[in-house]
């Protein structure tokens, strides 16, 4: 059997190596580019943030564990990076790395047992034709019995990198949804320059008409014109999950320890809050009062998708069964980010596309 696998990122590869471990296909991976996991070597600040050892419906855009994500859970990806001899640590917020801290380890082993598969890079692909019961792929002869979609998003691509990144989907008339930034800071509406620079710790607030979205305590990052950190590229997977983005603000509480300590009565007794606040706060606070536990920033817009760590949008979920086999499209398979999922920060990411890729490559060697 001739499988084809289109992107050679993490779902690409973790499902080349199971395939070539469980079955005797013929793999061939073709990449757009000349390097394979490129974004796996970015993910978790170099670090590799590869899954969460707890996780919950919230986590992602649809409710995929009863369905697409079923039997699949956080264990059986560290089992099989166990299995390939990848030692793994979890922190206290139970996200899991390679032990060597190092998201290089984790392509090395992925990419050190595929002898079965051939790499093809420098090969974008446009356009899958079907031939009689089998697939053709653009500049390429061979025929393919599958064929597994694994292009992931444009997400941390500058613009012109991303041109036409839809046309294989586009050539199919596979109904998607445009590619948008997620996990990605916001620009703010009337930004207050002066706190360009400052990193502090609050709890922020999304609201959307006044109603709260989503709450999270973390560290927060002033930009030049808006605002970033890992509790404001979460409050962005929310916010992208609105219909009606319009009204959109921020709140962010800086008594981080003590939510609820008396503000007004610390700055009648000391005259400003500089034992308390990062001391671009208090300088703004003294020329401009504000609502130290609920200081509002009106939501401009995201950040380009050149700064977004996923993408919302992608292949519908109304176009594959629970296989990942396109329903119109019988033999041909869509994992990974490619498809309409996006997780919170935290590993939900990788775990998608590994946990795709698992469960594709279990169906396709029994089908072998
Ligand atoms: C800076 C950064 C940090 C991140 N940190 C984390 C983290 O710590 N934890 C986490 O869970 N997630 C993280 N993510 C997200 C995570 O990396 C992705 O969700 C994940 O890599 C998606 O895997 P994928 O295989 O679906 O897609 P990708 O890894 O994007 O792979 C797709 C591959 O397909 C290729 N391709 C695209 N189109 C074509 C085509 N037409 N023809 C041929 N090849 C094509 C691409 O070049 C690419 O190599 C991070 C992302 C970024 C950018």
């Amino acid at each position: 059997m001739n499988i084809a696998i289109i992107g050679a990122g993490a779902a690409g590869l973790i499902l080349a190596h199971k395939l070539s471990e469980e079955s005797s296909a013929n793999i061939f991976i073709f990449e757009k580019t000349r390097k394979a996991g490129t974004k796996i070597k970015a993910s978790g600040g170099g670090k590799a943030n590869i899954f969460n050892n707890s996780i919950n419906g919230d986590c992602y855009n649809h409710n995929i564990q009863n369905t697409l994500l079923q039997d699949i859970t956080p264990n059986v990806i560290g089992d099989e990076f166990s299995k390939m001899g990848m030692l793994m640590t979890e922190d206290e917020e139970r996200r899991v790395y390679p032990a060597t801290l190092f998201s290089e380890t984790v392509l090395d082993i992925l990419t050190e047992n595929l002898s079965a598969a051939k790499f093809i890079f420098d090969h974008p692909v446009t356009e899958i034709k079907p031939s009689g019961k089998k697939w053709l792929i653009n500049g390429c002869n061979t025929l393919f019995d599958k064929v597994v979609i694994a292009t992931g998003s444009p997400a941390a691509m500058i613009a012109r990198n991303r041109k036409n990144f839809t046309a294989l989907f586009e050539s199919m008339q596979l109904k998607h949804k445009e590619f948008s930034p997620s996990l990605v800071g916001f620009k703010i509406q009337n930004y207050p320059k002066e706190l360009f620079g400052c990193r502090t710790r609050a709890i922020v607030s999304l609201f959307h008409k006044k109603e709260l979205v989503h709450k999270e305590k973390g560290e927060v990052v002033f930009k030049e014109d808006g605002i970033s950190g890992i509790v404001i590229l979460n409050c962005s997977a929310y916010y992208n999950r609105l219909d009606d983005k319009s009204d959109c603000e921020l709140s962010l509480n800086f008594l981080y320890n003590n939510p609820n300590y008396d503000a007004a009565g610390h700055i009648l007794r000391h005259g400003d809050m500089k034992g308390i606040l990062h001391p671009k706060l208090n300088q703004l606070l003294m020329k401009q009062p504000f609502a130290v536990d609920d200081f509002r920033l009106a939501i401009d817009k995201p950040y380009d998708l050149e700064f977004a760590q996923v993408c919302s949008g992608g292949i519908d979920l109304s176009e594959i069964d629970n296989n990942f086999e396109l329903k119109r499209h019988r033999g041909i398979y869509a994992i990974g980010e490619t498809l309409d999922v996006d997780g919170i920060c935290g590993g939900y990411n990788l775990f998608f596309a590994f946990a795709s890729a698992l469960k594709l490559a279990k169906h396709l060697s029994n089908e072998n």
